[in-house]
C-alpha cells in the first residue's frame, strides 16, 4: 500500500522523522509530499526543504520526497496513494487535523486519511519552535538532524 505523508516541512524536525519512520514500517511505499501554499511564503525555499528532506530519508528504501501542487487528495490519486499520513502532538492540533480530514474525505472518499500520535518527547516539537530557538542561537541537537541545524544557522547569520 501507497501512502504520502503531506506538509510543509519548513524544516523537518525529529517529530517528522519519527512519523516517518514509523510510516515506512507501516506502508510498502511512503511518498513525503512538500505541498506547494501560494498564501504561505515559507520560510525555507522548495529546493532546500527538498534538499533537506532528502538528507533525512537516506536510510529509508521505501521513502521519498517530492513537491506537491494543488489540493493534496488530488496529488494522492494522481501518484496513486490511497492513505494519508498526519501526525498528531496535541489536543491542540485535533481540530485542525479534524477539519482537513474531513475536507478530504468529502473531496475523496478513497483517499483515507491516517493519524499517528507524536511520541512524547517530540509532542512539544514543531518547525516554528526549531526556527525560534536558531533566531535566538540556541541548541538544536534535540529538535532537528545537525544538518538541518547547519542550515537553520546559516540563514540567521
Ligand atoms: P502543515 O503545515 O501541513 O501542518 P507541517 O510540516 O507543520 O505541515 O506538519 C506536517 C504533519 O506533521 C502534520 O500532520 C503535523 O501535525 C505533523 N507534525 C509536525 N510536527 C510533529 C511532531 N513533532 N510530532 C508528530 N507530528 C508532527
Amino acid at each position: 500500500m501507497k501512502a504520502i505523508y503531506p506538509g510543509s516541512f519548513d524544516p523537518i524536525t525529529y517529530g517528522h522523522i519519527d512519523i516517518i519512520e514509523r510510516a515506512s514500517k507501516i506502508f510498502d511505499e511512503l511518498v513525503i509530499v512538500i505541498m506547494h501554499n501560494d498564501e504561505k511564503k515559507g520560510f525555507f525555499s522548495m529546493e532546500e526543504r527538498i534538499d533537506m528532506v532528502r538528507k533525512c530519508i537516506e536510510n529509508y528504501d521505501n521513502v521519498t520526497v517530492e513537491i506537491g501542487y494543488g489540493l493534496t487528495v488530488d496529488y494522492a490519486k494522481k501518484i496513486g496513494a490511497t492513505v494519508l499520513v498526519r501526525g498528531i502532538r496535541a489536543v491542540s492540533d485535533y481540530e485542525y487535523e479534524m477539519q482537513l480530514a474531513t475536507a478530504n474525505m468529502t473531496l475523496a472518499e478513497d483517499v483515507h486519511t491516517i493519524f499517528l500520535l507524536s511520541k512524547p518527547e517530540y509532542s512539544f516539537l514543531s518547525s516554528s519552535t526549531a526556527k525560534s530557538i536558531a533566531k535566538n542561537k540556541g541548541d538544536l541537537k534535540a529538535f532537528v538532524p545537525d544538518y538541518v541545524a547547519e542550515k537553520l544557522k546559516e540563514k540567521f547569520q
